[in-house]
């Protein structure tokens, strides 16, 4: 039966003890002693020493002697040959704690990366799958794509128009892109707004308000009861807002919340 971990025990010395006699079969200097090191080991691995045993067996006889049975010179020599090479421990035999640690943080390691790349996977493969995504990112490039940025249809003109006259400091705003898109009663509103940055992040969601405000203003609330607005900074989203959830805090904001708008069901 295997132990994961226990104690394990290995020869440090074994030499011959001078000048004795065995007391079994009398036979001169065949007496080896022998110098046992025990140490605690985990998976093989020796983490702490432990004590050492020291015996003695006849060559001739086969006979094994515990200390306790040594003779008078059988003691006297043991004692002369360890003060001359004393049974050190090897190193190994103290080591295993460092070597332990090194393994045991490698194995963590590579743990917490699979971990981490195998969540990472099913969550790109999960948004990857979803076309609706693809759709809502598609639909984002377009307020990069300086060749449609102006006026890309009626009703991104309307907004603008609207905007233009109800934010009159703070961002310029003859610099921001607009989209938008309509399914059945859903509206979606897309900017783009890159000097967002000028407006203190807890102001910025009175942009969502103005929209809404030039909604009205235009009648296009009276055509389009669900209205899912994203305003994109520089960098990422800062604000969206759908019939039902919204991300406003001004300085990062989920875009997939805005997936509901693709959906066929419930137009
Ligand atoms: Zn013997």
């Amino acid at each position: 039966m295997l132990f994961l971990f226990g104690v394990r025990t290995s020869v440090l010395k074994e030499d011959y003890l001078k000048n004795t006699t065995c007391p079994h079969c009398k036979s001169k200097d065949s007496i080896k002693l022998i110098v046992k090191g025990n140490y605690f080991h985990f998976f093989w691995i020796p983490i702490l020493p432990l004590n050492k045993t020291i015996t003695a067996e006849c060559d001739h006889c086969r006979r094994h002697f515990k200390k306790k049975e040594f003779t008078e010179d059988m003691e006297h020599s043991k004692n002369v040959l360890l003060r001359v090479s004393p049974a050190k421990r090897p190193l190994w035999q103290g080591c295993g704690c460092l070597v332990l640690t090194v393994l045991f943080t490698i194995v963590m390691s590579l743990s917490l990366y699979g971990v981490y790349t195998r969540s990472k996977d099913t969550k790109e493969k999960t948004i990857i799958q979803d076309p609706n995504y693809n759709m809502l990112i598609s639909d984002f490039k377009t307020l990069n794509d300086k060749t449609l940025v102006t006026e890309n249809d009626s009703i991104s003109g309307l907004l603008r128009n609207c905007i233009n006259n109800e934010i009159v400091s703070g961002i310029t705003t003859k610099n921001i892109a607009y989209f938008s898109k309509s399914k059945g009663e859903k509206l979606l509103i897309l900017l783009k707004i890159k000097d967002i940055k000028n407006i203190t992040p807890k102001y910025r969601k009175d942009i969502l308000d103005v929209i809404e405000d030039c909604l009205k203003q235009t009648q296009l609330n009276t055509t389009f009861k669900k209205h899912y607005i994203g305003i994109e900074g520089r960098w990422n989203t800062v604000l969206v807002r759908t019939p039902t959830e919204e991300n406003v805090t001004g300085r990062f904001a989920d875009k997939k919340l805005l997936l509901p708008f693709y959906n066929e069901q419930d137009q």
